[in-house]
């Protein structure tokens, strides 16, 4: 049985008091602070880490928009702002499958910065939301634990960013965590590589395609994308573990993509070790995850240096700050975005932004080069018993084959920026989140850049 100990009641000190508190800094989190900020209301973006950026600076996660082809409509707004900010700082390169940029995961914190700080949102690093403060069912704001020690802060709207809904959790709102979830990744990036010899076996030898991706994973795709050029390396892994040089464990995955190939003999974004059955939210899995992780890359390292030319004397640079998670909570909004939803161009009164029709995960690939695009509603974004309370990001409320498509990082922008801008007009309005006049936020989000029908 598990046992617990009483926690002493104490005075906690109110670290600060804002309009609008944004928790968790990744994609969909600095995209709701600049939402919230530049409707004028005073707005706080507070991060468990010393840096913004989430999956793409903690992970190193570049591509942002790799779905991105000739024919492709999306949102704009904040997410173009991103790839055009990072372009400016020399922080992004073209990506290699796309009409995108990759994002430089480290400049991209650099990026981060510069883009909350000219917003006039107020920065707040290594704050880890421990606590809702709820009264009669609203939330008030959070505590957050860190070197300062245990601190409140207060708000009128909370917007959860954290891409596990801790704060939707801790103030009690209902939520589904399915029982498998999807694996996690320790991504990581490598140096001493051949590079010229390395793009010579992918363009003359391997020709990887997103066919490739079957075999490793159940995967249906519409057809069109069967033949289109994808950064995707299995075949030497799987020779590796035939040959008996990979001694493969059973939760572990080999094969997968990579990103930037540079002229140094860098191959980055290496999303090729797959961890299955961890939970993101058990810190005891996550320290499993993150050993057996380390563990797996140096394998798959050795596999490489033998199996994929050009990588002979490749050696490991980095890993990401972090495990990479894809899925944990998902909120039960007013609105439960579904499979239908996603791949049968929704449109919703209460749009907050669009979404080209790309999908990637549960056994699903489709690529957005047809122009067909599904609309977000904002319901989807507001958790169900708990007031002036939002979710952005990839715990929004939807089922998992929806979950596949608006977890996708420019998705996790366009909620945000919507949750953001409603918070304040919410705010200004002196009306609760879930009962902001809609219209209005439409046309800020509209003045904002943002296509939203
Ligand atoms: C390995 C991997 C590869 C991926 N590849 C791609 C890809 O190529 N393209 C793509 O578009 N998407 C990709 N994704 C998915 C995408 O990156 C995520 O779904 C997206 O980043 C989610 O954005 P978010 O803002 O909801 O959350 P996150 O990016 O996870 O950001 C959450 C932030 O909240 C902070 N936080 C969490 N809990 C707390 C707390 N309690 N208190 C304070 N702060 C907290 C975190 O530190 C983090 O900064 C990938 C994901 C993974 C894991």
């Amino acid at each position: 049985m598990k046992k617990f100990i009483e926690e002493r009641a104490k005075d906690i000190p109110v670290l600060d008091e804002v309009d609008v508190l944004v928790v968790g800094g990744g994609p969909s989190g600095i995209a709701a602070a600049m939402g919230a900020a530049r409707e004028g209301v005073r707005t706080m973006l507070v991060e468990r880490y010393g840096c913004f950026g989430g999956v793409i600076s903690q992970v190193g996660v570049e591509g942002f928009a790799w779905y991105r082809h000739e024919g492709t409509v999306e949102a704009g707004g904040i997410a173009a702002e991103f790839e055009e900010a990072a372009r400016l700082m020399g922080g992004a390169t073209k990506e290699c499958q796309s009409e995108s940029e990759a994002l430089d995961a480290e400049m991209f914190k650099c990026v981060a910065d510069k883009l909350v700080l000219e917003a006039g949102v107020i920065p707040l690093f290594y704050c880890f939301a421990s606590e809702a403060i709820v009264n009669d069912g609203q939330i008030q704001g959070i505590i957050v634990d860190g070197k300062s020690g245990r601190q409140a802060i207060l708000a009128k709207r909370v917007i959860d960013c954290t891409g596990d809904a801790d704060v939707a959790a801790l103030a009690g709102a209902p939520f589904t965590k399915r029982e498998h979830l999807c694996s996690v990744t320790p991504l990581f990036n490598v140096r001493g590589v051949d590079s010229e010899k390395f793009q010579n076996y992918i363009e003359n030898d391997l020709k990887p395609t997103y066919s490739d991706w079957r075999g490793e994973w159940e995967m249906t795709t519409n057809g069109k994308e069967d033949d289109m050029f994808s950064p995707y390396l299995v075949a030497p892994f799987r020779k590796a573990i035939e040959d008996g040089v990979l001694d493969k464990e059973d939760d572990v995955d080999y094969g997968g993509s990579y990103s930037t190939v540079t002229k140094e003999g860098e191959v980055l974004q290496l999303n090729a070790v797959f961890i299955n059955g961890v939970d993101c939210t058990d810190v005891r899995d996550l320290t499993s995850a993150e050993i057996s992780g380390r563990r797996a890359v140096l394998k798959a390292i050795d596999a490489m240096r033998k199996y994929v030319p050009g990588f002979e004397n490749a050696r490991l640079r980095n890993f990401g700050m972090t495990m990479g998670t894809r899925e944990s909570r998902q909120i039960d909004g007013l609105y439960r975005l579904t499979k239908e939803d996603v791949q049968n161009q929704a449109r919703f009164e209460d749009s907050i932004g669009i979404f080209p029709e790309f999908i990637d995960g549960n056994g699903v690939l489709w690529l957005p080069t047809t122009g067909r695009y599904y609309q977000i509603p904002y319901r989807a974004l507001v958790p169900r018993e708990i007031q002036n309370l939002l979710v952005a990001g990839r715990a929004i409320s939807g089922e998992i084959d929806a979950h596949a498509s608006f977890r996708n990082m420019s998705c996790c922008v366009v909620t945000g920026q919507g949750a953001g801008t409603a918070a304040a007009i919410s705010v200004k309005e002196g009306v609760p989140a879930a009962e902001v006049d809609i219209k209005k936020v439409q046309k800020a989000l509209e003045k904002q850049g943002v296509r939203v029908f």
